[in-house]
């Protein structure tokens, strides 16, 4: 019998013997009768301090029949089946299309693979060795490359990133994403840590290992390979002409593009594909040192191995805004982000071992239609455009990232950096901040820090550092879909993922991919 032991409290130094002599305590068994003790769930209770805890959840297995306490931590594991997916029998035109390689452009590639649709997979980026190159260049020398970013390139947007696995929505679906990231060379810790991450070091070599599955089951990767047109008769796409001028006839097309591709935006918008305004938040990277934020979460703990760097998440409701941390970094760097030119985009990023000086994370304020300039369903990307332009010419017009002292933000000043020096991975200049965001932005960040201070002791010291602008949050657009996770007007075209509205973040985009995988499955029958 298979159980599920929940609210095993142990304390930092305790390892592997402890919690295994606490399941059987709490089992009320002989630890010999209680065997394949697995970890499934490992959090940390920080909320007294001292007394900080490990707090699991294991499963186990156990003679059948034998008698279980009857608590609300002691659950029977119930053997889940997974679904069965039956093939529909629609035939395809050639090969299904995938456009991007974001985590849910290849998850739907590789579930399609798996059950041996051979999908084509289409990337106007270069693959993770030659992306690393133009990104590292982009920052040492802020020559950009508008096809091979940190938003454009194998692996998606996440690839230069913390690789936080955390999500709010809730499908069983994830755990599938964390086991094939896990097959596919991630800690197994990702497994069953409440906040799992794998750091952009890893992730890069997951990212590969999963392109040469896909290949391996008869999947085919085609980088620097850019979707420029499609073809769409009679209400339904039958193909895709790519920059390379090969044009890919096809019935099934995924689009799997991500928030930041506005040309190919404004293509699927003059061919009609239906796009609506959606909200999202704009604001600033906030930096403090990390040993300060380890000390306020962590107390004399601060340090501990079991407990590693420490993250904060913030949250204030204001009457019309709302003022929120997010995407935020232990131990990290913040990056230089953009995808057009004269742009200054900002984001944050960590290697596996979060252990650089800072900690950094957006400090952001939502916006939404009634901000944006028209009610074009564009006008959202227009709106992020203005504020990166501006971040752009504040910063010097030679690609500088506009920074400031959070005091001197708050008193409208152009200062020197404090004791917070920039992990900026390019040029920075002194400026004022806010003159590149609106100012109801600017005043409801202002209004919030004193507010997150008293949350997160520290968080408006004067010196905390300001990287300006955060404006790719998450889609400015949502394309809307059937029940079918079809576009509403285009028969055989799949919006999936970040940039089609329907996900924000690694996990959720791999499930949408994955959702849409499953139902091209069972609609069209495996091409001979
Ligand atoms: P994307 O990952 O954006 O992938 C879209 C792909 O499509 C891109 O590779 C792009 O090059 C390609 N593409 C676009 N247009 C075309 C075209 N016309 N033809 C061919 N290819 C095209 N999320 C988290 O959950 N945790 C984190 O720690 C985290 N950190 C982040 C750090 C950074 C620096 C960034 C930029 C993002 C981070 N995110 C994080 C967000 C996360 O990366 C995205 O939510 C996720 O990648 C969205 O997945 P997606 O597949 O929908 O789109």
């Amino acid at each position: 019998m298979k159980l599920l032991v929940s609210n095993l409290i142990l304390g930092l130094d305790d390892g592997r013997k402890e919690l295994e002599i606490l399941t059987a305590k709490k089992l009320k068994l002989k630890l010999q009768s209680v065997k394949n003790i697995k970890i499934v769930k490992q959090s940390v209770d920080a909320r007294k301090k001292p007394g900080i805890r490990l707090v699991y959840s294991v499963s186990c297995e156990v003679l059948e029949g034998i008698s279980i306490p009857n608590s609300p931590d002691v659950k029977i594991l119930e053997q889940v089946q997974e679904e069965v997916l039956i093939p529909g029998n629609r035939q395809i035109n050639g090969r299904p299309l995938i456009i991007g390689t974001g985590p849910s452009g290849i998850f739907c590639g590789l579930i399609l693979a798996q059950n041996g649709y051979k999908p084509i997979v289409i990337e106007r980026g270069g693959n993770v060795e030659e992306r690393t190159k133009k990104v590292e260049h982009y920052w040492k020398c802020g020559e950009l490359d508008t096809d091979t970013n940190v938003q454009f390139g194998e692996g998606g947007a996440g690839t230069f990133s913390d690789g936080k696995l955390t999500t709010r929505i809730n499908d069983s679906r994830c755990d599938k994403v964390l086991q094939e990231y896990h097959r596919f060379g991630a800690p197994d810790e990702i497994l069953y840590k409440a906040k799992p991450h794998i750091g952009t070091d890893i992730l890069k070599n997951v990212v590969v290992n999963m392109r040469k599955e896909i290949e391996r089951l008869g999947g085919t990767i085609l980088f620097n390979t850019k979707a420029i047109d499609i073809n769409i008769r009679d209400g339904k796409v039958c193909g895709v002409l790519t920059n390379t001028h090969s044009n890919i006839d096809t019935n099934v097309v995924v689009m799997a593009i991500g928030h930041s591709a506005r040309d190919t935006f404004n293509m699927l918008y003059t061919r009609g594909v239906p796009f609506e305004q959606k909200p999202f938040s704009i604001g600033v990277r906030i930096e403090h040192p990390q040993s300060l934020i380890n000390t306020v979460q962590y107390g004399a703990a601060s340090g501990h191995p079991s407990l590693g760097a420490a993250d904060y998440q913030l949250f204030h409701k204001q009457k019309e805004r709302t003022t929120y941390s997010f995407c935020m970094c232990p131990g990290g760097l913040v990056v230089a982000s953009a995808s057009e030119l004269n742009s200054i985009v900002t984001n944050g990023m960590s290697e596996y071992k979060r252990d650089r000086e800072n900690a950094n994370s957006a400090l952001v304020v939502s916006v939404g239609p009634s901000d944006f300039e028209s009610s074009h369903p564009l006008a959202g990307v227009e709106f992020q455009r203005k504020w990166e332009a501006l971040a752009y010419k504040i910063g010097g017009s030679n690609g500088s990232a506009p920074i400031q002292r959070l005091e001197d933000f708050i008193y409208n000043r152009v200062g020197k950096i404090g004791s917070v020096k920039p992990s900026y991975t390019g040029k920075s200049q002194c400026a004022d901040i806010n003159n590149c965001l609106p100012n109801y932005v600017t005043s409801s960040m202002k209004e919030s820090i004193g507010y997150f201070d008293k949350k997160l002791k520290g968080f408006g010291m004067g010196d905390a550092l300001l990287t300006g602008v955060e404006t790719r949050t998450s889609s400015p657009v949502r394309i809307p879909r059937n029940e079918f996770f079809e576009c509403v007007s285009v028969e055989g075209l799949y919006p999936a993922g970040e940039g089609a509205g329907y996900a924000g973040g690694i996990v959720s985009a791999a499930v949408d991919g994955i959702k849409i995988a499953q139902q091209i499955i069972k609609t069209f029958a495996v091409p001979a």
